[in-house]
C-alpha cells in the first residue's frame, strides 16, 4: 500500500538501514532539532554525563528512528531499541534497563502505547536512575530498589498529545520533526541513489522529492520503484521523463497525493458536502482506521492546506475542490 508510511516488509527495513545517515552532519533538514541536539550532545560529552531524555514526535517516516541511532553514534554509546507495544510487562522493561551500560541510549518507539504499569516503573528510572521491582509472590512478595547506570531515553511518538503529562514532563529535550521541503528531499534522494548505484539526473531527483509527501521514507521508496521502471523502460538513468511516467503508473499524482489521499478528500467532498465531518465517519466511509488517518494520511493534507481540522470536524478547502477538478460550493451555500 502506497499510503503506509511504515516500512512495508523486512526487505524494506534492511534497505532503510542501509540508507540511514550515521552522523548528525549527514542528517538532512530539521535544522531546529539538529541544532539543539548538537549543543546538548556536545555538552553531555564534555561532562561525561548521560544526555537528557529526548522526546521526538512527528508523522511516521520523518526520521525519528534515524535520529535515535545518530544520537547514540554521536555520544559514542550503545543503542537499545524497543517499542511501546512490545513492552508488555514491567519485567520486560526492567530487563532492558538493568542491562544498560553508562550513558547508553534506550530508544522506545511508539512510546504513547506503553501500558500504564510499565510507564509507572519508567518514572523513577528516568528521574533517579532507579527502579522498584517486585521479588517473590503472595505474602512473601517485597519490593526492592535497584540502581541503574545513567542513561538517555529517546522516546518517539506520532502523537505528542497522547502522552500522559507525567511522562512528557520527564523529557528535557523535545524535538518536533517537520515535513521536509522538496529541496531537502532531493538531497536525500540523490544521496540514496548514489548508495544504491542508480544513475539519476537532478530533475529526476527533484520530481521524486516533490511528490514524496514531505517524507524521506516515501522518497526512498519511490526512488527504488522509479529506478526499477527506468531499468526496464529506459536506459537505467532516472530522468525527469522516467520519474513522471513511473509516478503516474504508481498513482502518485502531480501534488504527490496517493490513492488514499484522494479517496479521503473525495469522501469529504462527495459524501459529506466538504465537511465538517468527524474522523470516525470519514474512517467508516473510506474503510481505514481512524488512527491511520490521523497519524499518516491527514497531517500532510493539513500541512499543505487541502484539509482543515476544526472543532466540528474535518473540512475540505477550496484547494481540495480545485485539485479534484470540482466546483467549490458558492460562498452563501446552495
Ligand atoms: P521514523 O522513525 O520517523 O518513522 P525513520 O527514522 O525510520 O523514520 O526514517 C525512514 C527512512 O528515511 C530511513 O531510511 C532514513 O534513511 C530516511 N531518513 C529519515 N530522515 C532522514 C534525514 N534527515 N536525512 C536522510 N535520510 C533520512
Amino acid at each position: 500500500r502506497m499510503v503506509s508510511a511504515a516500512p512495508e516488509n523486512s526487505r524494506e527495513e534492511a534497505l532503510e538501514r542501509a540508507l540511514r545517515p550515521k552522523g548528525l552532519t549527514e542528517y538532512v533538514g530539521q535544522a531546529k532539532v539538529r541544532e539543539q541536539l548538537e549543543i546538548f550532545i556536545g555538552a553531555a560529552k564534555k561532562r561525561g554525563e548521560a544526555l537528557d531524555h529526548v522526546l521526538l514526535f512527528g508523522p511516521p517516516g520523518l526520521g525519528k528512528t534515524t535520529l535515535s541511532h545518530i544520537i547514540a553514534h554521536e555520544l559514542g554509546v550503545n543503542l537499545r531499541q524497543t517499542s511501546g507495544p512490545v513492552l508488555e510487562k514491567p519485567k520486560d522493561l526492567a530487563a532492558l534497563l538493568t542491562n544498560l551500560e553508562p550513558n547508553d541510549v534506550l530508544f522506545i518507539d511508539e512510546i504513547h502505547r506503553l501500558s500504564p504499569v510499565v510507564e509507572e516503573i519508567l518514572y523513577p528510572a528516568l528521574e533517579d536512575y532507579q527502579i522498584d521491582i517486585m521479588i517473590g509472590e503472595g505474602p512473601a512478595a517485597r519490593s526492592i530498589k535497584l540502581d541503574l547506570q545513567p542513561f538517555t531515553l529517546v522516546g518517539a511518538t506520532t502523537r505528542a498529545g497522547m502522552l500522559t503529562n507525567p511522562l512528557r514532563d520527564r523529557f528535557g529535550i523535545v524535538g518536533r520533526l517537520e515535513f521536509y521541503t522538496p529541496e531537502e528531499l532531493a538531497r536525500i534522494v540523490t544521496r540514496s541513489a548514489g548508495l544504491l548505484g542508480a544513475p539519476i539526473e537532478p530533475a529526476g531527483a527533484f520530481e521524486i522529492a516533490r511528490r514524496s509527501r514531505g517524507t524521506p521514507r516515501i522518497a526512498n521508496r519511490l526512488l527504488r520503484r522509479v529506478r526499477d521502471y527506468a531499468e526496464v523502460k529506459g536506459s537505467g538513468t532516472i530522468t525527469l521523463a522516467m520519474a513522471n511516467q513511473a509516478l503516474a503508473m504508481l498513482d502518485v499524482d502531480p501534488l504527490g497525493f496517493d490513492l488514499m489521499d484522494r479517496k479521503l478528500l473525495e469522501a469529504v467532498i462527495h459524501k459529506f458536502d466538504g465537511g465538517p465531518v468527524g474522523l470516525d465517519n470519514i474512517a467508516a466511509s473510506i474503510g481505514e482506521e481512524p488512527g491511520t488517518i490521523e497519524d499518516v494520511i491527514e497531517p500532510y493534507l493539513i500541512q499543505q492546506g487541502y484539509l482543515q481540522r476544526t472543532p466540528r470536524g474535518r473540512v475540505a478547502t477550496l484547494a481540495a475542490f480545485r485539485h479534484l477538478g470540482l466546483q467549490p460550493p458558492s460562498a452563501g451555500g446552495a
